[in-house]
């Protein structure tokens, strides 16, 4: 298939590049001085390499040929098409950063947030699949993974193996450090007692990165992360949530009774999870602000056309001013949204701090992403309103967005925090 083809190939350039490397486009017809000139000025944040446009072009096509004859009835079912999400893993969509040597395509977090956009702009159930793998479950192997439990978890998540990320509790949200998950040193293995609540893939999972609390005496000092297989006696998964968008996105509880979990499996250092959390979710957020400009696409995208096709007055709706101001609106504010997620991400491949982009990216792209999918709903009319439609969706799944990996208040609160000495 093409698409496949045009992705294998764009993977197999990424394999000769460095991550960093797309700060700099090939822009292959220029001359040499032109690059000087263009490489002194800067690049524009939304121009992409020749690579990351193919990948895009790839994804897209994927997200159009595959995934959007099948969303109206994922999302009824509240249910991922299993055949889906194999797909996800033949085209490499499931180990985007991952090292090439542990079976991923080694490319940048930039390269993975096109692809929860694209994915999202069709769908945000599959976005969220995509994201929560990458930015939040392959991440925290990479960078916190020993040798071994790269080699062994790494390339199962690149090749087969879905991953979640389990932190929140029912009682334990936004303030993630009180949760009541204990861990009890039993020598050469730790058990686990505890549940988990509103984990994301908890239904697909086989692998899943657990933070539990193994000295509660030393506060968040002593939570820490553990690799989990689904395997493990003691885990399993509880309740499915209804949920009033990205339906087809497993949303679950996780119980562990007694779970038996090796020392191995200590992912990091013990009392340091609370580090890996904060760390993994900073970069996370900005994988939520690409699934909320991808919905904020697609209902624009929609909204567009249904504007040039609905006739009223004699005259397509496009034609009134007060509507083409509605359009104009929407697309500054979809704007001024890509250009905070692609600018946190491009922050993070060149290494720079980025916590208060990530959470300024998070913030303002699920309120565009919110009043956009509404806006979109309102040209469309009562037709709007309906599911023979796609605006309706677009609005329900625009909504999580302001809730997880950090609610908007608690966005306001970091960002408030690292502009205010406390
Ligand atoms: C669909 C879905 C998928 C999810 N996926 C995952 C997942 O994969 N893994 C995972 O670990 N978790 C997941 N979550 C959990 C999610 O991260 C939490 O729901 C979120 O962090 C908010 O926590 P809470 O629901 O307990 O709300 P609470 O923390 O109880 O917050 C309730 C309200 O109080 C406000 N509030 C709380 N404290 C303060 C404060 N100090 N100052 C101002 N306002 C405050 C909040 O902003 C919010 O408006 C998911 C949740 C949902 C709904």
């Amino acid at each position: 298939m093409c698409w496949l083809w045009t992705l294998a190939v764009a993977f197999d350039y990424h394999a000769n590049r460095s991550p960093h490397n797309f700060a700099e486009p090939r822009l292959v017809t220029m001359s040499q001085s032109q690059t000087a000139i263009e490489t002194s000025l800067g690049t524009p944040l939304t121009t992409l390499s020749e690579d990351e446009t193919m990948f895009r072009a790839s994804v897209r096509e994927f997200a159009e040929g595959e995934l959007r004859p099948r969303v109206e009835a994922m999302d009824e079912a509240g249910k991922l098409d299993p055949a889906l999400i194999k797909q996800c893993f033949e085209l490499g969509l499931m180990g985007i950063e991952t090292p090439e040597e542990f079976g991923g395509a080694g490319a940048s977090f930039f390269t993975a947030i096109l692809a929860v956009e694209e994915l999202s702009r069709v769908d945000a159930s599959v976005g969220v699949f995509v994201d929560v793998q990458n930015t939040l479950v392959n991440n925290a192997l990479i960078r916190w993974g020993n040798p071994e439990q790269k080699q062994k978890y790494l390339n199962a998540l690149a090749t087969g193996s879905v991953g979640a990320y389990a932190l929140s509790e029912a009682g334990s949200g936004s303030d993630a450090f009180a949760m009541q998950t204990r861990a009890v040193d039993k020598g050469d293995r730790y058990v686990i007692n505890g549940r988990k609540l509103w984990i994301t893939n908890g239904n697909e999972a086989e692998i899943f990165v657990l933070f539990a609390n193994a000295n509660p005496e030393a506060g968040y000092r002593g939570i820490t992360a553990f690799v989990v297989e689904k395997s493990f006696s003691g885990f399993s998964v509880g309740k499915k949530e209804n949920k009033l968008g990205i339906r087809a996105s497993s949303t679950t509880e996780l119980i562990l009774e007694d779970c038996e979990v090796p020392k191995e499996n200590v992912l990091g250092e013990v009392g340091k999870g609370y580090k890996t959390s904060i760390e993994t979710l900073n970069e996370g957020r900005i994988g939520i602000g690409a699934q909320m400009i991808g919905i904020a696409r697609g209902a624009l995208d929609a909204a567009l056309a249904y504007t040039g096709e609905r006739q009223q007055f004699g005259k397509s709706i496009n034609q009134f001013q007060g509507v083409q101001f509605q359009l104009a609106e929407m697309a500054t504010e979809l704007e001024a949204a890509r250009l905070l997620v692609y600018n946190a991400a491009r922050m993070k491949d060149a290494g720079q701090n980025f916590v208060k982009e990530a959470a300024i990216a998070k913030l303002y792209s699920s309120r565009a992403a919110e009043r956009i999918s509404s806006t979109a709903i309102e040209l469309y009319g009562g037709y709007g309103f309906v599911k023979d439609y796609p605006v309706e969706k677009f609005w329900r799944d625009s909504k999580i967005g302001a809730i997880y990996e950090g609610t908007s208040n608690m966005q306001l609160q970091t960002i408030a925090k690292l502009m205010i000495k406390q």
